[in-house]
């Protein structure tokens, strides 16, 4: 360790958040004793009862700079500087009412993601705040803000656990009944009926592989489960065939009903029932409005509209 002591000092500086996640790194934090940034203060509140508001005040983000290195090796982390990333979020703000359903559209690489990842406080904003019904996530418990925000990405984040746990999580003590409707709604229950220890499969490495709509649609049986008041879906569906996502979509739409919910859709049927639709480019919300609105202004969501959204039949 001491070989590695003194690149490491060139850590307290750097934005490490992130790299707490890493179990080798885990260990070094104990020793040097950094605290990580994302932390939870010691007076931390629960987000006010009742229906969640969102909203992003002026929001800048950059990732931290060790993200752009292989963590590897060590040694790389030497080099940082202890500047941040470059910035990738340039003022974001906008106010969904308790109960709203905001789309955010935009290209490929244009911060979609990034917004999303906020919310849940998976990074903190370098300036600007991130609030939810008024209050700033950084005053929050992380258990509420676990409870109040159920989250669907992309690449389905799962526990090597059972499913059974996978699924308890969302809601301690879900009776039977709920864990099979629940997957019943998300289109698995034939699959883990067909598993010899059903349930009680071990999901991940060490146990029963899921495919990637497998493990998504476990993660949206967990948010029909945890009946979060706010959702947040990042490409929810991107990995269901197209007969699973009509019925899923079907169930998370019910899902969403009465919620407050940011939703990154790929689908125009979604992003067209969204009450507000912000499209984002470059990291800056670049159109603000409702599908009609945004249409009628003839700009980039008119463009996208025509293109990304031009191989899906009318009716959706
Ligand atoms: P979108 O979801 O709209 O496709 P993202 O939010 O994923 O866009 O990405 C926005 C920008 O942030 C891109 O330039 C991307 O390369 C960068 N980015 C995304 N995730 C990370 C990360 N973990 N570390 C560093 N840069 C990232
Ligand atoms: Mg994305």
């Amino acid at each position: 360790l001491t070989r590695l002591y003194t690149p490491l000092t060139a850590l307290a500086n750097v934005r490490v958040d992130v790299m707490t996640a890493l179990v080798s790194f885990e260990r070094v934090f104990e020793v040097l004793d950094l605290k990580p940034m994302i932390t939870e203060k010691p007076d931390a509140r629960a987000v006010p009862d009742g229906g969640v508001s969102v909203e992003f005040s002026d929001v800048r983000f950059s990732y931290p700079a060790a993200e752009k290195f292989s963590l590897a090796s060590l040694e790389d982390v030497s080099t940082l500087d202890g500047r941040g990333g470059d910035e990738v979020l340039h003022g974001i703000s906008f106010r969904a009412e308790p109960g709203q359903m905001v789309a955010l559209v935009g290209s490929s690489g244009a911060g979609k993601s990034t917004i999303a990842s906020l919310l849940p406080r998976l990074y903190d904003a370098d300036s600007g705040a991130v609030r939810l019904s008024d209050v700033d996530v950084r005053d929050l418990s992380f258990e509420s803000i676990r409870s109040a925000v159920g989250v669907v990405t992309q690449d389905g984040h799962l526990f090597h656990d059972t499913i059974r746990a996978n699924l308890e999580y969302a809601r301690p003590g879900a009776g039977e009944d709920e864990i099979w409707d629940a997957l019943e709604r998300s289109r698995l229950a034939e699959l883990v009926r067909s598993l010899p220890d059903g349930l009680d499969t071990l999901v991940g490495e060490r146990g029963y592989r899921l495919s990637g709509g497998e493990r998504q649609r476990l993660t949206i049986a967990r948010l029909l489960l945890a009946q979060s008041r706010v959702i947040v879906l990042d490409e929810a569906t991107a990995h269901l065939d197209s007969e699973s996502e009509a019925a899923v979509g079907e169930a998370l739409t019910h899902a969403l009903a009465g919620r407050t919910a940011l939703v990154i859709a790929h689908r125009l049927s979604t992003v067209r029932a969204a009450d507000q639709i912000l499209v984002i480019e470059a990291g800056r919300v670049v159109e603000h409005g409702t599908h009609e609105e945004l249409l009628a202004a003839g700009g980039r969501y008119a463009e996208l509209y025509h293109t990304q959204f031009a191989e899906e039949p009318a009716a959706a």
